[in-house]
């Protein structure tokens, strides 16, 4: 068998997917007309898959502060912080971080994906054992793997399941990692994060949340589930995205464990790859602060999520458990997934396609990012779209 066998199923899906226009796993994005629309093969289409919950793309503060950083700067690190040294803008963000959280340390990753691989893989080996939600994120999943530690999974947002599971690890338990996250990105729910926090208490494991989908979006000031729980100080590890509210790319950790510093000398998803780019860093501070002050962002962001959820619930959908800026229709077959998608693309909307195993319960889902950018007319033309394809 060569090497290029086992891609051949992967190939006839492609073909079957193709056969019918556009591909749901490559839309061309022609030009960007704002952060809620472009075009999208040749037709003006509403963004509403985008994960740029607080449309901050196009603030002008974060672009200001990127081309000065380009102009200062230049385009790239070219190189690790560990063999290039650290500009002072990575330093001033880790700093700005951790203050955010009034948290002692922070830490910024390449991308998010980075930052889940490289706390992971730093904290725990192969002789440890990390405990994560059954439906955690791919990088959670590869953090996991490159630690080489034994991975225990729990049902779904399950604290009872946790519990049952830590006591079987006996003594061990109290050395475990459990890893949850804040806002779940493929149904949109929230972490039952009390119930877990008093599990991981009796059993004095450790817990990091990734709240990738939370940062800017729950909170007063916008610091995600822990900030609306009250449990900042309670969680160990902190571990958050660039890509979505904060509309640039990297990663971050942030803890009052003084070990976290030692994860740069230790982790190899942090020595073994080029810092962020000075203009990423400089839009990224500018959105942190955007973000910090973001109250009526966030009140228009969970407007428009509340009313396309009622919406899409009353047209006869089946949503995920609660309201949330992620609102994913479950659909049972993949064809019907399709059919859904490529008729909200013909009525100029655009969302995420997501096919089992990436799914829970082997359901297919069509999944809207709801944006703070969003006008109510492009909320109403995405609910009409919605209505006519019910
Ligand atoms: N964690 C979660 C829960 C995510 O959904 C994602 C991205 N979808 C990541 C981590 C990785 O973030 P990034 O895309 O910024 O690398």
């Amino acid at each position: 068998m060569s090497l290029f066998d086992k891609f051949q199923p992967l190939v006839q899906d492609r073909q079957s997917l193709l056969g019918q226009g556009v591909d749901p796993f490559g839309a061309p994005i022609e030009e960007i007309y704002s952060p809620t629309e472009a075009r999208i093969n040749g037709r003006r289409t509403i963004l509403a898959g985008t994960n740029n919950y607080l449309g901050l793309t196009f603030d002008k503060e974060c672009l200001d502060a990127a081309h000065a950083a380009l102009d200062e700067l230049g385009t790239g690190t070219t190189g690790s912080r560990m063999a290039n040294g650290s500009f002072s803008g990575h330093r001033a963000l880790e700093r700005e971080i951790a203050a955010f959280y009034e948290c002692d340390k922070a830490i910024v990753f390449t991308t998010g994906y980075q930052a889940n691989l490289a706390v992971i893989s730093g904290l725990a080996n192969n002789e440890d054992t990390i405990v994560i939600d059954a439906d955690s994120h791919a990088s959670i999943y590869d953090g996991c793997r490159l630690s080489g530690a034994d991975i225990v999974r729990f049902r779904h947002n399950n604290p009872d399941d946790l519990d049952k599971r830590l006591k079987r690890l006996g003594e061990r338990a109290a050395n475990t990692l459990v890893i949850i996250e804040g806002i779940y990105s493929m149904l949109g729910d929230k972490a039952r994060i009390r119930e877990f926090i008093e599990v991981k208490n009796a059993h004095q494991a450790l817990l990091l949340v990734d709240e990738a989908h939370s940062l800017g979006v729950l909170g007063e000031r916008g610091r995600g589930l822990v900030e609306e729980a009250g449990v900042i100080h309670e969680t160990d590890f902190i571990v958050g995205t660039f890509s979505k509210s904060l509309a640039s790319t990297g990663g971050y950790c942030v803890s009052n464990h003084p070990q976290l510093d030692l994860i740069r000398y230790a982790s190899r998803p942090y020595i073994f790859t080029a810092s962020p780019c000075p203009s990423v860093i400089a839009s990224t501070r500018a959105a942190l602060k955007r973000v910090e002050n973001g109250a009526d962002l966030r009140a228009r962001l969970w407007r428009h999520a509340r009313r396309l959820y009622r919406h899409l619930r009353d047209a006869g959908y089946e949503l995920g458990p609660e309201p949330c800026p992620v609102i994913a229709a479950l659909l049972d077959t993949r064809e019907q997934a399709l059919a859904l998608w490529r008729g909200l693309h013909e009525h100029g909307v655009y969302v995420n396609l997501i096919f089992p195993p990436a799914t829970p319960d082997g359901k297919s889902l069509v999944r809207i990012s709801v944006c703070a950018a969003h006008t109510d007319e492009q909320i109403d033309k995405i609910c009409e779209a919605f209505s006519v394809l019910a």
